[in-house]
């Protein structure tokens, strides 16, 4: 079977939806436009109600009806905490890549107002200066960068209907989604790109490939294969930190999600917080290879004691090894080997001692850990030696900001991973060296984040609106 269209989106993540949504509001009736998504949402990962030990689409669980509409479209932040960073230059680069920041600001603040036009619930977490300005002092004082960063909290339970929303109006709008449809290959000729797939071949005259982190892998072969210019993208590598709520309430009752910057002295590499979840769940991930990860989550209506947040640290690799996707994923593995299938936990000041955790030792500690599918471990033989003394001094210096972060009690999980992708290299309209394929979101680097993932593809839309000649309101 074949199908024909204008314009065919592969993913259905936030990059892919808010391309398809620009396409369709302003191309309605003048542009086929088709979403193919392969159905990523993960049956193996843990339901965030943890304790109950339920997978995500378990029936029984209530936070599953939201996700059984999904049929697979809505990508990575689906099941997320949903915060919406109002910023360009958190959750990728755009000032950057549109080399303005006030276009860029106002393309982040256009994705927002969408969102809430689907129902994202008017929770924000705007930043007093007057009060961040003690925040930038004892980020100052640790060698540290604070980046104040308004947000909307848009929370675990209402991201689905979010999506479910933006679905309908989509669907309203004649977009045609092609669940569970795998993107095998693209067969390149001007003005015509054959898309193969699990289920039929698409034929279209533009494509905008948005593969998620998920799919990164699958873009850097395709890459290779059908020659698109790409380069090697970083690797964040890092562990998940948990403390008692009260220890980062001083910071997060200013800021909900800090983002803190730092260079260590031992590497100089970047390190940074990241995902702040106070009175959240750190929650496990399994990848399609069966390796495990660590991620955090937090609810409206599910409180625990603690806060977690991602510390990260950022590794770039160079001549004769580039591929930072594989490095990551075999770091990945062996965390999985090493933790018995499941992700490793460890008190702070066991990593630091250079002993494994153990249940008793961590059952004296104040931190009663809400993932409890772990194993206790030795993070240090997972990590490479530079990542786990760049881990050590962070969080030191993060003591400073926030004191009793370095606590020996503090638990670190891992492996926390952040894959980000061969970046592909594009012009400013997102565009390929392949004319008419344009790429948008975290699997094609150009994002880290869905306040980014989303405006790329709102730009890789509106290149295509532009070339076909279609008004649009430059929101
Ligand atoms: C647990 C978690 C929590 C997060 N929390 C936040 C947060 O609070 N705030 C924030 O800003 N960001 C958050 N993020 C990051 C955010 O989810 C991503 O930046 C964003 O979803 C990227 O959007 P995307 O469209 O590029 O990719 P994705 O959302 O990953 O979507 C890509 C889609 O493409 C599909 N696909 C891949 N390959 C193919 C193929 N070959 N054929 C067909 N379909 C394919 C996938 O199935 C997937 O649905 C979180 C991520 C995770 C995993």
């Amino acid at each position: 079977m074949e199908k024909q269209y204008d314009v065919a989106i592969i993913g259905g993540g936030v990059a892919g939806l808010f391309a398809a949504y620009e396409l369709s509001t302003h191309g309605f009736g003048k542009l086929r436009v088709a979403i193919v998504e392969m159905g990523s949402e993960n049956p193996f990962r843990t339901c965030p109600m943890l304790n109950l030990k339920k997978l995500a689409r378990d029936k029984e669980c209530a936070l599953c009806k939201p996700c059984n509409v999904m049929s697979g479209v809505g990508g990575a932040i689906t099941f997320s905490s949903g915060t919406m960073n109002l910023r360009p230059d958190v959750g990728g680069d755009l000032d950057k890549l549109l080399g303005s920041w006030e276009e860029a600001e106002k393309l982040i603040q256009y994705v927002d107002s969408v969102l809430v036009k689907f129902g994202a619930p008017d929770n924000l977490y705007a930043i007093d200066y007057e009060q961040t300005s003690e925040l930038e002092r004892l980020a100052a004082k640790a060698g540290a960068k604070f980046v104040p960063t308004p947000q909307r909290l848009i929370g675990s339970e209402n991201m689905p209907k979010v999506i479910a929303n933006m679905v309908d109006y989509l669907k309203s709008r004649g977009v045609e989604i092609h669940g569970h449809t795998e993107v095998t290959d693209i067969e390149h000729a001007e003005n015509r790109i054959r898309l193969k797939t699990t289920k039929l071949d698409i034929v279209s005259r533009y494509v905008i490939i948005a593969p998620g982190r998920i799919g990164a892998e699958w873009f850097s072969q395709l890459a290779k294969r059908r020659g698109i210019d790409v380069e090697p993208g970083p690797l964040d590598i890092g562990v998940r930190v948990e403390v008692p709520a009260y220890v980062t309430e001083p910071i997060t009752k200013l800021v909900r999600d800090p983002k803190i910057i730092m260079y260590t002295k031992s590497y100089d590499d970047k390190a940074r917080t990241f995902c702040t979840n106070p009175n959240g769940l750190v929650v496990e991930e399994r990848y399609p290879d069966d390796s495990v990860g660590v991620n955090g989550e937090s609810f409206a209506t599910i409180k625990s004691k603690n806060t977690n947040f991602a510390l990260l640290i950022t590794v770039r690799l160079t001549d004769p090894f580039e591929d930072t996707i594989a490095y990551g994923k075999s770091i990945a593995r062996l965390a999985t080997k090493l933790g018995g299938g499941r992700p490793i936990i460890q008190r702070f000041g066991d990593l630091e001692a250079g002993r494994r955790s153990t249940w008793s030792r961590i059952e004296r500690s104040v931190v009663d850990p809400t993932l409890k599918s772990v194993t206790p471990g030795d993070i240090a033989m997972a990590y490479p030696y530079r990542v786990v003394v760049n881990i050590i001094e962070a969080l030191k210096r993060l003591d400073i900001i926030m004191p009793g972060i370095a606590s020996p009690q503090t638990l670190l999980y891992a492996p926390e991973i952040k894959f980000y992708s061969t970046r592909a290299r594009v012009s400013r309209e997102l565009e390929t060296n392949l004319k008419n394929v344009f790429v948008a979101g975290d699997g094609v680097g150009l994002s880290r984040g869905m306040n980014v993932a989303a405006a790329t593809g709102v730009i890789a839309a509106r290149s295509i609106l532009k070339r076909e000649g279609i008004e649009f309101e430059d929101g």
